[in-house]
């Protein structure tokens, strides 16, 4: 139209949400349907759980991490996900681990799932490989899912899984769930409790983070204990990355990243997702969802004023958790992001915030693996 402006219109101006682009959800699980749990559509509007793709849309949920989690193994005799009491006490005990066969079996059913999604979705959703597609995605408000393994449980310690993974999308592995498996350990969910709760990594975890490195696959330390973090700090070479995680000094929880773990990710360039749980919110780390949003957005502030406003980042933990009934799911979203606008989060810091610090992330982890070696095999 002459005379109009040329610049594209801003979220302000057209309404639109900002689009977010989040560290962790666990829609596969919900959507594959297990222990009796009917499966759920991702393509109609429900109302349970957090995350499908109408109510990612009016929400402005652009993309992110889609977890593939392996649940306890049935035939281990331990079906309970976790001892569930009112609240975590300080003395519970880590979940037991799951065997390699069961947990590949069910990470190529979650997988094959999020895979069929895309297929059946005309288009809107796309499973994203490297940075350049998640651009486009953002830009043209597709659905962008990079595939995640939340524990490492379903790959063999001889990583040959690992090399089929890759070249099938997987983009992201958090090498523990809070368990103990063949890499490293996890915490244990335990209020309160400093994250120091176990081992390192092995020398198979070592050689993982190793390969992840060559490959271009993230490592994710949220669920790990801090000797697996320092660990992971000393051999990688990409940066430290928490995609579902808060301050352990507002809310004293293993779960949460203690100030040295926060300034540590900061050094390396890196960022954490901060987490809707309210039990990682809540000081008392009550399990109690009649929560406000402010919960949340004080761990934005303290992560933000510990480590620089680039550091920090959305990692909602959609249909993994109970999340404050305020924001209620994914279509809440823009009442959280008014409300940490409302705190003194500029548009340039919640533009941050909503995806430039994960691309930026991604942009140095994401690289192709290594050229062959002269035998021309990769070994
Ligand atoms: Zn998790």
């Amino acid at each position: 139209m002459p005379g109009s402006d040329p610049a594209p219109p801003s979220t302000a101006a057209t309404g639109a949400p900002l689009p977010i682009f989040d560290g962790h959800n666990d829609v596969l699980l919900s959507v594959y349907g297990y222990e009796g749990r009917a499966p759920r559509s991702f393509f109609q509007r429900g109302d349970q759980g957090h995350l499908d793709l109408p109510r990612a849309r009016e929400g402005g949920f652009a993309g992110g991490f889609f977890a593939v989690w392996v649940p306890p193994d049935p035939a281990a005799g331990r079906p309970e996900l976790r001892p569930a009491p009112e609240e975590d006490s300080a003395e519970a005990a880590l979940p037991p681990p799951v065997g390699q066969p069961f947990a590949l079996r069910m990470a190529m059913a979650l997988t094959g799932t999020l895979f069929r999604l895309e297929a059946e979705s005309g288009g809107e959703l796309r499973v994203v490989r490297d940075v350049a597609e998640l651009r486009t995605c953002l830009e043209t408000g597709t659905l962008a899912a990079v595939l995640h393994y939340e524990g490492a449980e379903a790959i063999d310690p001889q990583l040959n899984t690992l090399e089929v993974l890759y070249r099938a999308g997987l983009r992201s592995i958090g090498l523990v769930w809070s368990r103990p498996n063949a890499f490293a350990e996890g915490v244990p969910f335990r209020f309160p409790s400093s994250p120091d709760t176990g081992p390192g990594l092995t020398a198979a975890g070592r050689e993982l983070v190793r390969a992840c490195n060559r490959l271009g696959i993230m490592v994710d330390l949220s669920h790990l204990n801090e000797r697996g973090f320092w660990d992971v700090a000393e051999v990688t070479t990409a940066p430290l990355v928490a995609t579902h995680s808060n301050a352990h000094a507002l809310t004293p929880t293993p779960r949460n990243l203690l100030d040295t773990q926060l300034d540590a990710i900061q050094r390396s360039g890196g960022v954490v997702g901060v987490n809707f749980a309210v039990s990682f919110a809540r000081e008392d780390g009550r399990r109690d969802t009649d929560t406000p949003i402010d919960a949340l957005v004080r761990h934005f502030d303290y992560l933000s004023d510990r480590m620089g406003v680039e550091h920090v980042a959305f990692g909602s933990d959609f249909d993994g958790t109970g999340i404050p009934d305020d924001l209620h799911d994914a279509a809440g979203l823009p009442r959280l992001v008014e409300a940490l606008r409302h705190a003194g989060f500029d548009d340039a810091a919640l533009r941050m915030l909503a995806h430039e610090n994960w691309l930026r992330v991604l942009e140095r982890t994401w690289r192709a693996p290594a050229a062959t070696t002269e035998s021309g095999l990769t070994l």
